[in-house]
């Protein structure tokens, strides 16, 4: 694949993750998970920074995960699931306003659950409803974490 064509791939990727999570089945969501909070105005928040490129970068390839120490997210394709991208998102979302607290991997992970699912009951998107937790280890979220 070309530069350009992986430039071109970047930006779709990134004009589709700020219209999901503009949508108003994000800005929906909100919820307490032990000691993760999710808000409402974060979900515009975050597209904000994804779309200026100042606070968070997307990347095609590498997998799905998000790394919060890069402030980076990779996806497999330019076109990931809407849900996906909610799930990825909530818990760049946790890592970002939860800074100095200790959140266990299992709540990050339930969290994310959580809100792909609530994403899914806003939006409409039901046919993934039935859709199995992403089975996520740390490393795959956090595959430079363990230095920090
Ligand atoms: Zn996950």
């Amino acid at each position: 694949m070309s530069a350009i064509e992986d430039i071109l791939k970047g930006e779709k990727l990134r004009y589709r993750m700020v219209n999901v999570l503009r949508l108003p089945a994000c800005s929906t969501i909100r919820f307490r998970l032990l000691n993760a909070n999710i808000e409402q105005y974060m979900w515009p928040y975050m597209a904000g920074a994804i779309e200026t490129g100042t606070w968070c970068k997307v990347r095609v390839g590498d997998g799905d995960d998000c790394d919060p120490p890069n402030r980076t997210f990779h996806f497999s394709s330019e076109n990931p699931e809407r849900y996906e991208i909610v799930h990825e998102a909530t818990q760049m979302l946790i890592w970002a306003t939860h800074v100095g607290q200790t959140i266990p991997t299992g709540v990050h992970e339930a969290a994310a659950y959580l809100a792909e699912k609530l994403f899914t009951l806003y939006s409409g998107d039901s046919h993934n409803l039935s859709n199995q937790p992403i089975n996520h280890t740390w490393d795959d979220h956090w595959p430079n974490s363990r230095n920090l």
